[in-house]
């Protein structure tokens, strides 16, 4: 999408129709082959390094070096354990749902939670800002369980429209409500450090349901409160 864009409503996902920087994705749900998880974990370990290894030795570098030797296998245990855990539907946040006993009806936002994920296309950092509010449908959740499913749900190669719709539709599920906003402001590294190189752009998108999308005094209610310092 455009830099510098805040769009409201996202728009309708068109399929992929451009190898490089279009980034638009065709699905709300992160395309995975059926065997996905037929290899363990460390079998996944094991044939990233060996392939990363290849890689390393086609751009000629000696990886009998001492800095580079250990390269290839720490590469596929970050992927595997910690940049792309969030592919594993094993590695998902188990939110326990809490009585609200206070009968606190009014919008519950938690602003300012940092995350890190990955551009699809490029395989290089995005990280940002997500913004979160939901109406309570008579449960809560633990402050930090959001937190934990936005890093979830970062920690795969993504396209920043699709994490911000599987953020907001999970909080759906799991707060048994329909409304929801998710707002996220990211930097994306594959603009910032190649091709248009423009370091200062941000890239903003949104996700609202129910009370969000319907009434505009909420959607701005909300928007003022993350603007707010
Ligand atoms: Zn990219």
């Amino acid at each position: 999408m455009r830099q510098k864009e805040i769009s409201l409503n996202i728009r309708p996902l068109k399929p992929v129709d451009d190898e490089d920087d279009d980034h638009h994705s065709s699905s709300v749900e992160t395309p995975m082959r059926k065997d996905a998880f037929d290899l363990s974990d460390e079998e996944k370990i094991e044939r990233i390094e060996s392939h990363f290894r290849q890689i390393m030795e086609t751009l000629g570098l000696d990886l009998t070096d001492d800095s580079l030797a250990g390269t290839p296998k720490r590469v596929a245990k970050m992927f595997v354990k910690e940049a792309f855990s969030g592919l594993n539907p094993k590695n998902k946040p188990v939110a326990r749902l809490f009585e609200n006993k206070y009968n606190y009806d009014q919008m519950l936002v938690e602003k300012d939670i940092t995350f890190y994920s990955h551009c699809e296309h490029h395989f290089v950092p995005i990280y940002g800002k997500a913004h979160v509010a939901y109406f309570s449908s008579g449960k809560v959740i633990g402050l930090s369980k959001i937190n934990r499913i936005v890093q979830y749900f970062a920690k795969r190669p993504q396209v920043q429209e699709r994490l911000t719709v599987q953020i907001g539709k999970e909080l759906e599920r799991i707060l048994q409500t329909q409304s929801i906003a998710v707002v996220m402001d990211a930097n994306h590294m594959c603009v910032a450090s190649r091709g248009v190189s423009d370091t200062n752009s941000k890239t903003g998108t949104a996700y609202f349901s129910g009370k969000f999308k319907d009434d505009d005094n909420v959607k701005r209610e909300f928007l003022n409160y993350i603007n707010a310092k």
